[in-house]
């Protein structure tokens, strides 16, 4: 089963199970269906250039004018009277890590990372890279994590960082904050919600930032960026708790 393929099967199991999250599972699988055919264009194509993903705006723009939310759906209709150039520059902007100079809308910021994440994974499936350095961008295209993800070890497990654009994973140590490099245990708290007890909120009393942390030693079935969205829930407690998450998902939450 491709990576792909297992994230929408995690989705159906997700929607049996968990309602409070059913919409946003729901327009996920679609979008991770359509994600998966911009991924298989990608890799059909012999020259990678963002340009090449210009042509799949349409498909994207349908699904969200069915599918999206209010906010999205405006957006959509939006961006359909936008010009091939003013949406290559879009996606230029978010390729190149500007999307903050450019003072792009969570909207805009949406349709750009669900056309270059796909993108992204095909690259970086190219890309093998092993660190035990702890950096906390994405030693492959410099973006930064969605999540952590924590893999059995021994009698213990040990945590990776997910990056939220290409989806490459790298070690990074436990007992560090990946936004304030913070070492001090007693300065990182970890909850962990009863309802959902393979996901953590790691968070730093340092910074203030949170992570959320799927650990795969509890939870074998788990598919990180899937279980992260289906427990939304576990985000708007650590807000009340005044913990900003230190890199929203492709949702904007
Ligand atoms: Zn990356
Ligand atoms: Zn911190």
């Amino acid at each position: 089963m491709s990576s792909w393929d297992r994230r929408i099967a995690r989705a159906s199991e997700l929607l049996q199970s968990q309602s409070s999250a059913a919409e946003l599972l729901k327009f996920y699988q679609r979008l991770v269906r359509f994600q998966k055919t911009v991924y298989e264009s990608v890799a059909s194509l012999t020259e990678h250039d963002v340009s090449s993903l210009v042509p799949h705006f349409t498909g994207l723009l349908t699904l969200v004018k069915e599918a999206g939310s209010p906010a999205l759906k405006a957006a959509a209709t939006e961006l359909e009277q936008s010009s091939s150039q003013d949406r290559l520059e879009l996606l230029t902007a978010v390729w190149q890590h500007q999307a903050e100079s450019h003072e792009l809308s969570a909207e805009s910021l949406f349709f750009a990372n669900a056309l270059l994440q796909p993108f992204a994974e095909y690259l970086a499936e190219k890309n093998v890279s092993s660190t035990e350095a702890s950096p906390p961008l994405c030693p492959f295209c410099g973006s930064k994590p969605q999540l952590a993800v924590l893999r059995p070890e021994g009698d213990g497990a040990k945590r990776f960082l997910l990056c939220s654009m290409c989806g490459t994973e790298w070690f990074f140590r436990r007992v560090l904050c990946p936004n304030c490099a913070e070492e001090n245990k007693d300065h990182l708290p970890v909850f962990v919600a009863q309802e959902f007890d393979y996901v953590r909120v790691d968070a730093c009393d340092t910074c203030h930032t949170y992570i959320k942390s799927i650990d795969l030693s509890k939870n074998g079935n788990a598919v990180p960026v899937v279980d992260e969205l289906a427990t939304v829930s576990l985000n708007l407690w650590a807000q009340e708790n005044n913990y900003q998450k230190l890199q929203p998902n492709l949702f904007g939450v």
